[in-house]
């Protein structure tokens, strides 16, 4: 390892350094170096100590990896958090959803749930998620402010939503945003068409055709469910993947959410589109929507990400506790205990991540040259001992409660578990007036 020119702004000292590429190792008595946001080293603790380094930090009893990619989220909906719960996903959207957002969602509402997600999201160790939610240039400001890294798609449907009188008028500023935040070093705009079943063939040509033209990644919903392709099966004559290949959509910056539906021929177009599949395990599990076959996806080629999806249909925007659910459902719906192993999880919430958003060569691994996208796992308390392999207690044993420290592009967002750039107390007391306000005005 080359030893760097310039002092380290940072020098950090874990227990167990993950750095995810290459994959399945574990560092010991190994240091990170920061400089200038970006990783500037990566070696052996006895070497880094002879560095010059305006701050050194020991973080004992810590595992430190990349930070975690949440790559499927409606960050202000966790306003909707526990609004309807138990229901089928077509009544809870149409009788619920769909009406709670046409009485409540305005800038205000984008505004306060998006700074809401945000700050959930840095206090559960994710340094980068994906949005699809009204008001895209609300949610980018509030990205903007916070520190976090994010892709925001910006959502189109063939009918009016909030914010856009229709499918035009939502690509035109999508546009518009894209342009304005092409060299932002913190996020990306990425095209949302909602799902197969909300956008038709035309609208999803003019995405296809702009997309290409900005290379920007499209976001969507696809095969949530049995029944989105059960009737498209019926009125089209073909299922929604195969039609939206046919539309040339599917590629390397395509992202299918959900998935939970695959035939043969599916995983074929996947695999030879080089399409990105980002898994909800939890939000599939309570709308009773279906099982994303993972390992399968995994053993042919396919990268795989995972996603929260939003609080309404969840209930929380924990990654780690997601990711624990997808390896362990991994294995029952695979049939075999060694499917979705440890390492691999964190991969699939790290580097699959990122690369699925299109963002692998600036983060998703600890890497030299990469971004400062860190989190410090606290591993030492009683639930975690003994430690055999970190990654394993990390899966398996903990939850998010133990994410003690993180950083974005070389700036902590948390300090000890406090947000340093966040005020907690006023984010809860601003919820809990929403909260007040929609329940109130409840049938
Ligand atoms: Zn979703």
């Amino acid at each position: 390892m080359p030893t760097p020119a310039a002092a380290l702004d940072l020098l950090l000292l874990p227990t167990w350094l993950v750095p995810v590429e290459p994959a399945g190792v574990v560092l010991k008595e190994h240091a990170l170096g920061i400089r200038d946001g970006r990783i500037a080293f990566i070696g052996p603790r006895n070497e880094a100590l002879k560095l010059e380094a305006t701050e050194v930090r020991e973080l004992p009893g810590t595992l430190l990896s990349p930070g975690l990619i949440n790559a499927h989220g409606h960050a202000a909906m966790t306003l909707f958090r526990g609004l309807a719960d138990d229901l089928p996903l077509m009544t809870w959207l149409e009788q619920h959803i769909w009406p709670a957002e046409g009485k409540w969602v305005d800038e205000a509402f984008v505004r306060d749930g998006t700074d809401l997600a945000i700050a959930e999201q840095i206090k559960g160790g994710i340094t980068c998620f994906s949005d699809m939610y009204f008001f895209p240039k609300v949610a980018s400001e509030r990205v903007h402010n916070s520190g976090i890294r994010a892709q925001i798609a910006i959502p189109i449907l063939d009918f009016p939503i909030p914010g856009a009188s229709d499918a035009d008028e939502a690509i035109r500023q999508g546009v518009e945003l894209f342009s304005d935040l092409k060299h932002h070093p913190r996020i990306n705009i990425a095209f949302g068409p909602h799902a197969p079943y909300t956008v038709g063939d035309e609208n999803l040509e003019k995405i296809r055709v702009i997309a290409e033209e900005l290379d920007a990644a499209i976001h969507m919903h696809v095969h949530e469910t049995a029944f989105e392709v059960q009737q498209s099966t019926e009125q089209r004559g073909e299922r929604p993947l195969a039609r939206l290949a046919r539309l040339g959509l599917l590629g390397p910056r395509f992202q299918a959410v959900h998935m939970t539906q695959i035939s043969e021929d599916d995983l074929a177009l996947l695999v030879e589109s080089n399409s990105s599949v980002i898994h909800c395990p939890e939000s599939n599990l309570k709308l009773a929507s279906g099982f994303c076959p993972v390992e399968r996806l995994w053993q042919a080629g396919v990268n795989v990400a995972v996603g929260t999806d939003g609080a309404a249909s969840n209930n929380d925007l924990d990654l780690l506790g997601e990711t624990r659910t997808a390896a362990l459902l991994a294995k029952a719906v695979a049939g075999s205990a060694t499917a979705l192993d440890a390492h691999r999880a964190l991969r699939m919430a790290t580097l699959n991540g990122a690369r699925a958003l299109g963002l692998e060569t600036e983060t998703g691994s600890l890497e030299v040259g990469k971004a400062a996208d860190l989190v410090a796992f606290d591993l030492s308390g009683l639930a975690q001992q003994p430690v055999y392999d970190p990654v394993s207690q990390l899966i398996y044993a903990t939850g998010r409660d133990c994410v003690k420290h993180l950083w974005v592009a070389g700036k902590q967002l948390l300090d000890d578990r406090r947000l340093t750039r966040l005020d907690e107390q006023r984010l809860c007391a601003t919820a809990t007036t929403w909260g007040q306000r929609i329940s109130g005005h409840r049938e």
